[in-house]
């Protein structure tokens, strides 16, 4: 194939389209216990879903490659520090217990699966990576603080967390500007949210169970077509 323009961006778009599911998307997750359970209820059910174009694509593998930059430097920092452990986690009455699957394991029915970026001897570690808002009037960027970081990092964190009997801290990186925050959070003052959205996630998503309410968490999933059930009533087309 001789180079070109349109060539090389059509090998990026190939790459961006070869990539595939992790395979255990009929299962409910850690990272569903802050979202939408209709949502989740859509992917474990196999209903129709909005394919993901190249170009959003491209950003989600942006989006990892910055947060295996961040976890691994930090793993590097921390001795005993472990990458990738995957999980299983289910309730005990009020409490979160997890044992480690294999990445071809499945869970049990009453377990959702997890994987963990880091997991420290103290505290599991959470990365993400976003892009930070820009001052208008110093056209610098805006560092969030620990209590203005997005929500639902911290909901998914506090699973983990609670599931390995540790603390919980969350690194987010700005892929625009490279600064970076963290910031420690307590888990127990996550306890009763997790124990009811695990019993929600594992009761209202599994496969066959009836359509959940469209009772989004965040008005911004289904406004900003983050959400990619098409059949949802709710939804308004993918932005950007
Ligand atoms: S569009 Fe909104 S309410 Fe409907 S499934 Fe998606 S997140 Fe839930």
């Amino acid at each position: 194939m001789p180079t070109s323009a349109a060539s090389l961006l059509a090998a990026l778009d190939a790459h961006a389209l070869d990539a595939t599911d992790r395979g255990d998307e009929r299962f409910g997750h850690v990272s569903d216990l802050p979202f939408c359970d209709r949502k989740t209820w859509a992917r474990r059910n196999g209903l129709p879903l909005e394919p993901i174009d190249a170009v959003t694509r491209r950003k989600f593998m942006l989006g990892d490659a910055v947060e295996d930059h961040a976890a691994e430097a930090i793993a590097k920092a921390f001795p005993g520090a472990r990458r990738h452990v995957r999980m299983a986690i289910r309730v005990e009455g009020r409490n979160v217990v997890s044992r480690e699957i294999p990445e071809d394991a499945e869970p049990h029915s009453d377990e959702i699966v997890g994987h963990l970026d880091l997991d420290l001897p103290d505290v599991v570690l959470e990365v993400k990576s976003t892009v930070f808002l820009t001052d208008r009037k110093t056209w610098k960027p805006i560092v969030p603080t620990a209590d203005s970081l997005q929500r639902h990092y911290q909901v998914q964190d506090a699973g983990y967390a609670l599931a390995r009997g540790k603390g919980m801290a969350l690194v987010v990186v700005c892929r625009s500007s490279g600064l970076a925050v963290a910031a420690l959070y307590d888990p127990e003052t996550f306890r009763d949210e997790i124990v009811d959205r695990i019993q929600d996630v594992l009761l209202f998503t599994a496969p066959g169970a009836p359509r959940p309410p469209a009772e989004p968490f965040y008005a911004w999933e289904c406004k900003s077509g983050y959400c990619p059930y098409v059949g949802c009533e709710k939804r308004e087309p993918r932005r950007g």
